[in-house]
């Protein structure tokens, strides 16, 4: 168990009811949200939603219209970024063109007047650690881009922060560098003991990172869990649909029944059995929610006597290597998605289009969502 699921970690960055406005626009409302020491924490969510603007409040580079934002203890208002125990590291790095990479990594501790010996100490140090011992003498300009990003993140670690801010860290790298980049900063962090908040709009990123994601859309919070948990169990339809791919079908619960729950959607002739708990009660309009690689796909009536099955249609399929997504038409108007991994050939021979398959699933494998 890592700290913060046990209980027994350190409340480290508090935000308590911040508000913030600019003029007449609400971009963060009346947020309150805890991270804990040595958490890598994730903030996730589309373009507008708030993320930076929290993150701005945090490095001193916004004050809240309201509430309050306290870092180890220590409230924030009113102290300036270069006395919050918090780096952050922007967006487009900011190197200083002229400056070779050392001189980029030293520049910050000479600024705070730290004994020479110690500057060049810890400059190598962190050259080190983002492995450029090589291009310690080289101007950011004979960089390569995943060069210069490990530039900046030295600079920014090298006064040895409490907390590292990182707003779209890897927005510039290509695809592979940037998984390469997310592990080594996993790494990194683990490795410093630092506390690491991130602001991302990729969500593979948040979930590859993070300890802890909050999802966020206009300015709320919608919810806060473990990556694991956040996939497996979202709390509402936005945050089904925004991580990773996920059918949807409204439907009404039609019982309760100790653990299960049943749910009746129009366009599907059998009930929906659901073991995973709801506060939804019978008579309400709710959706299930189940991601697809979790919808078993075969020729046959399932045997086993689950009552979550139905016939359908292959619609659509699409080779993607490792795995095969297959749209599937279970009504007029529900085409459900399920993904099966290319590896474990569950069926008799290959499906094809126009196919009539069943599809079926566990009673734990979906949820219900309220909102
Ligand atoms: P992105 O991923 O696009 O950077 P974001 O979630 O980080 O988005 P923010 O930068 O926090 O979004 O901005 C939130 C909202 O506040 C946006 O609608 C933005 O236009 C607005 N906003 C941010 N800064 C200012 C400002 N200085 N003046 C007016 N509006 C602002």
């Amino acid at each position: 168990f890592t700290p913060w699921e046990s209980g027994n970690a350190k409340p480290f960055i508090e935000f308590r009811n911040v508000t913030k406005r600019f003029g007449d626009f609400t971009a963060v409302d009346n947020l309150s949200l805890t991270i804990y020491e040595r958490e890598f924490f994730a903030l996730l969510g589309g373009s507008g939603c708030g993320k930076t603007t929290m993150m701005r409040m945090l490095g001193g580079f916004e004050e809240p219209s309201a509430g309050e934002i306290f870092l180890d203890g220590q409230n924030l208002a009113g102290v300036p970024p270069y006395r919050r125990p918090a780096n952050m590291m922007f967006q487009s790095y900011a190197l200083f063109p002229h400056m070779s990479v050392e001189r980029n990594i030293a520049f910050g501790l000479q600024q705070d007047k730290l004994p020479k010996g110690e500057i060049e100490a810890r400059v190598q140090q962190m050259l080190k650690l983002v492995k450029l011992e090589d291009f310690a003498k080289r101007k950011p300009h004979q960089l390569s881009g995943g060069q210069r990003q490990r530039v900046a993140l030295a600079r920014s670690i090298a006064k040895k922060p409490k907390v590292l801010l990182l707003d779209e860290p890897l927005g510039a790298l290509d695809r592979k560098l940037r998984e390469e980049t997310q592990f080594e900063l996993m790494d990194l962090q683990t490795e410093l003991g630092m506390t690491f908040l991130i602001v991302t709009h990729d969500q593979e990123e948040a979930m590859t990172v993070a300890d802890r994601i909050a999802v966020m859309d206009r300015g709320r919070i919608i919810q806060v869990a473990t990556p694991a948990e956040i996939y497996e169990t979202p709390n509402s339809r936005f945050v089904a649909d925004f991580i990773g791919s996920i059918n949807l079908i409204e439907a009404r619960v039609a019982s309760r029944n100790g653990t299960v729950t049943r749910l009746k959607a129009p366009n599907l002739e059998r009930e929906i059995a659901v073991s995973q708990p709801t506060d939804a009660n019978v008579g309400d309009t709710v959706w299930f929610a189940i991601r697809p690689e979790k919808i078993r796909l075969g020729f046959d009536a399932p045997q086993n006597g689950t009552a979550n099955a139905a016939e359908a249609e292959i619609w659509d399929i699409g080779y993607l290597g490792d795995v095969s997504i297959f749209h599937a038409k279970a009504a007029e108007d529900l085409i459900l998605k399920s993904t099966v991994a290319n590896i474990t050939r569950t069926v008799e021979r290959p499906i094809s289009w126009e196919d009539n398959v069943w599809l079926s699933w566990d009673e734990d494998a979906g949820v219900i969502l309220t909102r």
